[in-house]
């Protein structure tokens, strides 16, 4: 299972009503945070997730709709007596960066760690969650990321069989672990069946369409994009500011085949995104016009029954 929620759906600054983009994810004790906007704390607070237990935090780039909620996140993790340490992944700079935020959020009591991204395109892997980060089009360096859950193998009591593996073994085999015995070496491959699908979704946001996106949003169970604008100039504007229409993120989750787009990052003219609606699901059926708090449980396809 994958638990995702949209803490702020807000580009730019925020509104009453609007909190910044940030995005959580928690999978099997591992929760992460996708950007940080001003005010995350209070989102977090609101969805009643504690801020204690977030191990890392990605960042799509450095505009402080982004960032600026990092020094606020991080004196809430030291009111709430976290020890420990923080894992911060970003664009090049991320140095940088974390020592102005270290200016303002000085003495927390634990450990701050980063990685830079390095290229177009980089993965990084906790646990049964994998995060690969990639190169989209913005006015600065900009990564959307593609997160995946990894679905373990099912024993295959046939193929063992075939392969003569004593059924002592089965059990370490099965749970990965390679075995010697005898002048003979069992590997956990002899006693697996078929990989199986995971769960796929991508965030990214600020992004003109581009390939990368395109590539990486394709057959996800969840693609999560900015719609900066719906307006009738919208387009005028997304380009000018290297950013995405609601239309233009609505045309590319049909063709990707994504299972559902949900919208954020809504410009601060857009008050009332509702209007398009029915407009965007004539382009793509299921979009959700996220609102702050918009929460879903991945799961795992449903696989149905065997019959071999
Ligand atoms: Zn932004
Ligand atoms: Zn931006």
């Amino acid at each position: 299972m994958l638990d995702v929620c949209l803490l702020g759906t807000g580009g730019t600054v925020p509104l009453p009503e609007r909190w910044l983009t940030s995005c959580y994810v928690r999978c099997e004790g591992t929760a992460a945070l996708i950007d940080c906007g001003e005010g995350t704390q209070i989102a977090l607070h609101k969805e009643r997730i504690s801020c204690k237990h977030i191990d890392l935090i990605f960042l799509t780039h450095f505009h402080a709709d982004h960032t600026a909620g990092l020094p606020g996140l991080l004196l809430s993790m030291a009111k709430a007596d976290r020890t420990d340490p923080i894992m911060i992944i970003g664009p090049k700079g991320i140095e940088d960066l974390l020592k102005g935020v270290m200016l303002i959020a000085r003495y927390v009591p634990f450990e701050i760690y980063y990685r830079q991204i390095e290229g177009k395109e980089e993965t990084f892997e906790f646990g049964s969650l994998s995060f690969t980060a990639f190169h989209v089009k913005h006015s600065v360096p900009c990564y959307g990321y593609e997160i995946n859950v990894k679905r373990t193998r099912r024993f295959d009591p046939k193929k063992a069989e075939k392969n003569g593996i004593p059924k002592k073994f089965w059990g370490l085999l099965q749970k990965g672990q390679t075995v010697e015995h005898d002048g003979q070496t069992y590997e956990p491959e002899m006693v697996l069946g078929d990989e199986r699908k995971g769960i796929k979704m991508v965030y990214s946001t600020d992004t003109r369409p581009c390939d990368s996106l395109r590539e990486h949003a394709k057959d996800t169970d969840l693609l999560i994009t900015e719609g900066m604008y719906g307006v009738a100039d919208g387009l005028e504007k997304a380009v000018a500011n290297k950013h995405m229409t609601m239309q233009e993120a609505a045309a590319l989750a049909r063709e990707a085949n994504t299972k559902c787009l949900w919208l954020t990052h809504y410009s601060p003219i857009e008050h009332n995104v509702e209007e398009y609606a029915e407009e965007l699901r004539a382009i793509f059926e299921n979009t959700v016009l996220s609102k702050d708090g918009e929460r879903a449980d991945l799961a795992f396809a449903h696989e149905g029954v065997r019959d071999d």
